[in-house]
């Protein structure tokens, strides 16, 4: 059974349709990125999976169950966006801690849970510091461990990286890579950066004005790509 599983997805803002008709389907494990040029509803799919947005029609099923009418907070997931805003007057630790605290879970589970977060992104040297102590790499990664200590069965990523300069946005990517690889977490992960989506991929899809021209495996997309669209998009040889 898939992880996730979109079907038949339309979203229309007014009269105009943002989304026409959207089928993804992702394995456990999976990493799907999503590409496509400005506008074409990438941000708008990956809200309308976090509950962020509503839908028109169709239907969104997060480990086998539909979510549609579900809130955010109840939905299986953990959304990164491309600003990461921190608490500024509390240390990375009550920010990565504060979701918890919010549920209720008691001090030493929370303790632990940041701790063994922190390992994972590297960043325990950081814990007592404020966001404005931090580099913009470290607030990402401070921003990531807020999401990944929920151990959502989903996590959602809009352009993570594309506020970071180019060195730092190679290390993230590496970054990244890595948490998906040791955590095995569902990654849908949204960029307009071709060349993330062919290194992170397990699945690449490819949107034009709210439609998928082809989802496949990255070789697949790059030697093999269904139309000029894709081809063009994905710099894939004539
Ligand atoms: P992308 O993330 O691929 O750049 P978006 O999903 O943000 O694209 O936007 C897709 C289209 O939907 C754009 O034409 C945008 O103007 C429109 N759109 C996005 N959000 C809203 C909204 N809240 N109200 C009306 N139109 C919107
Ligand atoms: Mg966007």
């Amino acid at each position: 059974m898939a992880t996730l599983e979109i079907n038949s997805l339309r979203k229309r803002f007014g009269t105009i349709e943002v989304l026409k008709g959207i089928d993804i389907s992702l394995e456990k494990g999976g990493f799907l990125v999503l590409v496509g040029p400005s506008g074409c509803g990438k941000s708008t799919l990956l809200n309308t999976i976090a509950g962020l947005e509503g839908i028109s029609s169709g239907e969104i099923r997060i480990g086998g169950a539909v979510v549609n009418d579900l809130h955010p907070s109840k939905r299986d997931i953990a959304m990164v966006f491309q600003s990461y805003a921190l608490y500024p007057n509390m240390s990375v630790a009550e920010n990565i801690g504060f979701g918890m605290e919010m549920r209720g879970v008691p001090r030493a589970e929370r303790d632990q849970a940041v701790a063994s977060v922190a390992r994972t992104l590297q960043i325990e040297h950081l814990l007592s510091r404020r966001p404005s102590q931090l580099s913009g790499g470290q607030r990402q990664r401070v921003a990531m461990g807020r999401a990944l200590v929920r151990r959502p069965s989903v996590f959602l990523f809009d352009e993570p990286l594309s506020n970071l300069d180019a060195k730092l946005r190679v290390d993230m990517r590496v970054e990244i890579k890595r948490l998906h690889q040791t955590t095995g977490t569902t990654i849908v992960y949204v960029t307009h950066d071709q060349i993330e989506a062919m290194t992170l991929a397990t699945k690449i899809a490819v949107l034009k004005n709210g439609e998928l021209q082809q989802v496949g495996s990255p070789s697949e997309i790059y030697n093999r790509p269904a139309n000029m669209f894709v081809a063009d998009f994905m710099g894939s040889p004539a």
